[in-house]
């Protein structure tokens, strides 16, 4: 996306910033945005300031139209919601308990590692599609959101926003990402938190139309761009490891599934 700034030249959008700038950040900002602790948002700086600032889509178009004071932005720079316990449970998971992971009505219950490390969610022949990535015990997400052809259409990299067609909407309310497009319909629904990550919008197709749409409780696996089956399915206990895969192993055959995953959602074979 194009750097661009923000309401007056005292915020503006730093071109090149470093992993260790953007990790830093997300640590300072509570992995989501200073306003609403959205967890999809962009860097930004003050002027004559070396803090990094986390702010979402929908504070980015407030803060152009002038509708947030600077003293609110100042005092969001200093306190970002997502460290203000009161008022909002953040990103910061508990390590001696699980996180539930659905997608539609699927679900399991994820370890995170406490130092670091990630958790794919949503794997489509070796491409990641959703993942989980922990960071002292805050989590921030990843995702790719594709249109019915498979192009990606939004991209995040750890709660950054790369990539996103022009005029889409995004919100974070009661712990629920929303995505609309121009045409302000549902792209993705999901409710983010320390506890809990539930998928229940969202086309997840790689550029031969292979992967998952999800409405609901359905998630509907697709190969070559048709319905491969319907997966409504509770994981036992015992389970807490994987995500949902798909596995098109007439154009793979040499791929290899990750270990982890305990749960394969559909695999095309030669055969058939
Ligand atoms: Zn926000």
């Amino acid at each position: 996306m194009q750097p661009h700034n923000l309401s007056a030249s005292w915020l503006h959008q730093p071109a090149m910033l470093s992993a260790e700038q953007k990790q830093q950040s997300r640590r300072h900002c509570g992995f989501g945005c200073i306003f609403c602790g959205c967890p999809v948002y962009q860097y930004f700086q003050l002027e004559g300031q070396t803090e990094l600032l986390a702010i979402c889509p929908l504070h980015q178009r407030q803060l152009q139209k002038n509708l947030l004071s600077p003293s609110t932005l100042e005092q969001r720079a200093q306190h970002p919601i997502n460290l203000d316990r009161q008022h909002l449970p953040g990103f910061k998971f508990d390590p001696d308990r699980r996180i539930q992971l659905s997608v539609g009505m699927n679900t399991l219950y994820a370890d995170l590692p406490d130092a670091g490390g990630e958790h794919p969610l949503i794997w489509v022949n070796g491409q990641v599609f959703f993942c989980l990535h922990a960071d002292r015990h805050w989590l921030s997400f990843s995702f790719v959101l594709s249109d019915a052809q498979g192009q990606p259409l939004v991209q995040v990299v750890q709660g950054e926003l790369q990539h996103c067609p022009a005029g889409w909407e995004f919100s974070y309310e009661v712990m629920t990402l929303k995505i609309r497009d121009s045409q302000k319909r549902l792209v993705l629904t999901a409710q983010l938190c320390n506890d809990r990550v539930l998928v229940t919008k969202g086309l997840f197709l790689d550029p031969h139309k292979d992967g998952f749409a999800v409405e609901g409780n359905r998630v509907i696996a697709m190969l070559d761009g048709q319905k491969g089956g319907e997966y409504m399915q509770r994981l036992e206990p015992g389970r807490y490891q994987g995500g949902w895969a798909l596995f098109n192993k007439v154009r793979y055959p040499e791929l290899v599934m990750p270990g982890s995953f305990a749960f394969i959602c559909a695999t095309k074979r030669k055969s058939l």
